[in-house]
């Protein structure tokens, strides 16, 4: 649903959007909320800016691209687990695991998206080939998530239950370093 018609009901989203907490799997990253998005939006994203620890954004991605039947379509999807790579400091770190992380993983539900095994492979732009990008992340928590972290700004001690963890979908939207095009590298469901 969109609230773009709603000023009281945009400002509460703004409210709980700037106070909350992000995603555990976010704390090796350096992250930045890139605000705001409300009208155009929906009402439970937050999205972020992501950086290595060491600051550099210029990152890869790491996934395992597979084929997915959908009736009788076959389309290609690149699911977790996904690492980021950064070439600056050398490191690769876990940014997401459909088995550890979102809803599903949170409350022990079982995965039931596709998940790669074995060796990952390196995200390309599907224009120039380069594997290094600028990317923002988005995170979907429904409106009763927010409710919870509202709850837990109003000191009702729901803490524990790390609304922001709760999130249904995280997508990855990358920028080119090399020729600037900006692409979906992939959006997955976590419940
Ligand atoms: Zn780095
Ligand atoms: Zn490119």
């Amino acid at each position: 649903m969109a609230t773009g018609d709603d000023p009281s009901l945009n400002e509460y989203f703004r409210f709980v959007r700037s106070k909350i907490k992000s995603p555990t799997c976010l704390r090796e990253f350096r992250t930045e909320m890139v605000d705001d998005r409300t009208s155009e939006y929906g009402e439970g994203e937050i999205v972020y800016s992501l950086s290595c620890s060491c600051g550099a954004d210029k990152l890869s991605l790491l996934g395992h691209d597979i084929e997915n039947n959908f009736g009788n379509k076959t389309i290609r999807v690149f699911v977790s687990p996904l690492h980021v790579r950064c070439e600056s400091c050398n490191q690769t770190r876990l940014l997401f695991d459909n088995d550890l992380h979102g809803y599903d993983a949170e409350l022990g539900h079982g995965s039931t998206t596709l998940r790669g095994e074995g060796d990952s492979t390196l995200y390309r732009c599907r224009t120039c080939q380069s594997a290094q990008f600028r990317m923002i992340l988005t995170f979907y928590l429904s409106s009763e998530t927010f409710d919870m972290a509202f709850e837990d700004e109003l000191g009702n001690s729901r803490l524990n239950e790390r609304p922001q963890d709760l999130f249904h979908v995280i997508s990855v939207q990358g920028t080119c370093c090399d020729c600037g095009q900006n692409e979906t590298m992939c959006g997955l469901e976590c419940s």
